[in-house]
């Protein structure tokens, strides 16, 4: 059987030290999402599940040139800790942590890391703070989200409700009803826009993720510019980009 292990933590030390020497590794994905509420029918494991499994799909296409990090799977979640069971940490702590995890990844000799967010949260503490790591580690380093890469057309002609990603509502049901419908507790499923989701479009929704991730993973190592600004997809067709200044 081939071997297509991305994940840093499946090496041994002997075969992540040789594939460096060997130049093959050119890039590395670092996870990051939450455990935190989401809402009564999703498991709080939801974006980090999610993020694990596009960064693992992505680094798969493009074998053996691109590792992924062990998932950082708590996030900035303050705004949801009225629902007991949500975990946090702070935004200053939450970027240490990643710059931490990037930092690792430089001084094993890796050049090009995408740090790969499935956590709105976690959004504009990282954008404030992006430019400054790059500066300090001086590789190419970006952040993006994976729905970042979506076509709009697609995601306004395919979502009822035109939110994503949304929190646990028609966009998140929907992928999760292809990635582990035995994680959809349907029984507890009172909301509105969650109750439009279904496989189907989970289905249309997965690959071109997985396909856009990739890319940008594809451009970092050929040195060419990724044009990706972090948005989110809202009612009535809009896209709300997330800029440097805007946060
Ligand atoms: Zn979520």
């Amino acid at each position: 059987m081939s071997d297509t292990r991305v994940f840093v933590g499946d090496l041994t030390r002997k075969e992540f030290r040789e594939r460096m020497n060997a130049g093959t590794i050119k890039a590395a994905i670092v996870p990051a999402a939450a455990t935190e509420q989401h809402n009564e029918h999703l498991e709080m494991i939801h974006d980090t599940l999610h993020v694990t499994y596009m960064a693992e799909q992505a680094a798969k296409v493009l074998h053996p040139q691109v590792v992924v990090a062990s998932p950082i799977a708590i996030g900035v979640s303050e705004h949801w800790m009225e629902h007991v069971g949500t975990l946090t940490v702070r935004p200053e702590v939450f970027c240490e942590y990643v710059f931490d995890v990037c930092h690792s990844l430089k001084r094993a000799g890796i050049e090009n890391i995408l740090i790969l967010n499935g956590h709105g949260g976690n959004v504009k503490p990282l954008m404030r703070r992006i430019g400054e790591y790059r500066d300090k580690l001086k590789v190419n380093l970006r952040f993006q989200s994976y729905w970042d890469v979506y076509d709009p057309t697609l995601v306004f002609d395919l979502m009822e409700h035109n939110r994503l990603p949304g929190h646990a509502c028609e966009f998140e049901t929907s992928t999760m009803l292809v990635l582990a419908p035995e994680r959809v507790h349907k029984e507890d499923l009172d909301h509105e826009s969650a109750a439009l989701g279904t496989k189907q479009k989970g289905e249309q929704l997965l690959q071109p993720a997985v396909d856009g991730v990739s890319e940008i993973l594809r451009k970092m190592i050929a040195g060419e510019d990724v044009d990706a600004p972090p948005v989110t997809f809202r009612e009535g067709g809009r896209i709300h980009m997330i800029t440097g200044d805007s946060v």
